[in-house]
């Protein structure tokens, strides 16, 4: 997802800081005392505009959601629509995947959703695909022992190198579905991606894997 730079962005995200973690590596750990419950927490990785995030946490409520998103010209459309959203159940952090580990706790994460993240579709890039094992090292780090890690994508590409690296991993797969939108699920919340991808007749794949714990 490209976005044009935003100058405004970084005193937009100071602007609204309600919704904005500045610091997340601050609640490591403690989580919980921002969201003042103990409700699970579920972290999306690389939330781009943000409808999937806001959408969840509307449908459930007893659910603490954390969006992980890399771009600041992005993050800014999720702020606004989680704004709108008046959800109190999400946050957002302008942070990268790969530094995981400095955000969140062992064991304080209950389910990490990927959805339709980048699929570097090169071999010498492989590494930064967010199913290759050093990632997969650090959600098995802050997922729970009832953990789940969900993928969504378009990309058939990504999908199998993922299917492999969790295999390999010796993840169990509990969920394997080749076309999402051909059975019912009325549970499902689409991301900007998918409503994209799947508005022109694409099949979106989908995974629950768990670790072994
Ligand atoms: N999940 C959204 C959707 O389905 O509509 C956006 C998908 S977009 C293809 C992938 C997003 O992941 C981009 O917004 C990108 O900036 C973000 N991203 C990529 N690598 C990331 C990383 N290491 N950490 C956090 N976000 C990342």
């Amino acid at each position: 997802m490209r976005a044009r730079n935003k100058p405004w962005a970084d005193d937009y995200l100071k602007e609204n800081k309600e919704i904005v973690e500045l610091s997340p590596s601050e609640y490591k750990n403690k989580w919980n005392t921002v969201f003042k419950n103990n409700n699970p927490i579920h972290l999306e990785i690389g939330t781009g505009k943000g409808q999937f995030v806001a959408g969840m946490a509307k449908q459930y409520s007893d659910v603490n959601f954390v969006g992980m998103e890399l771009a600041k010209s992005i993050i800014v459309s999720a702020v606004q629509k989680v704004s709108d959203s008046n959800q109190e159940n999400v946050r957002l952090i302008n942070e990268d995947a790969n530094d995981l580990s400095e955000f969140f706790g062992e064991n304080e994460v209950e389910k990490i959703y990927l959805n339709f993240s980048d699929p570097w579709p090169k071999a010498r890039h492989a590494k930064r695909r967010l199913t290759f094992k050093n990632f997969l090292e650090q959600y098995e780090n802050i997922l729970n022992s009832n953990g789940e890690l969900i993928l969504k994508t378009d990309n058939r590409g990504l999908f199998e190198f993922s299917l492999v690296s969790f295999s390999q991993y010796g993840m169990i797969l509990e969920e394997v579905l080749l076309d999402l939108h051909d059975q019912a699920d009325p549970t499902n919340i689409m991301t900007e991606y998918e409503e994209k991808f799947s508005g022109i007749g694409q099949p979106i794949y989908r995974c629950k894997a768990r670790f072994q714990k």
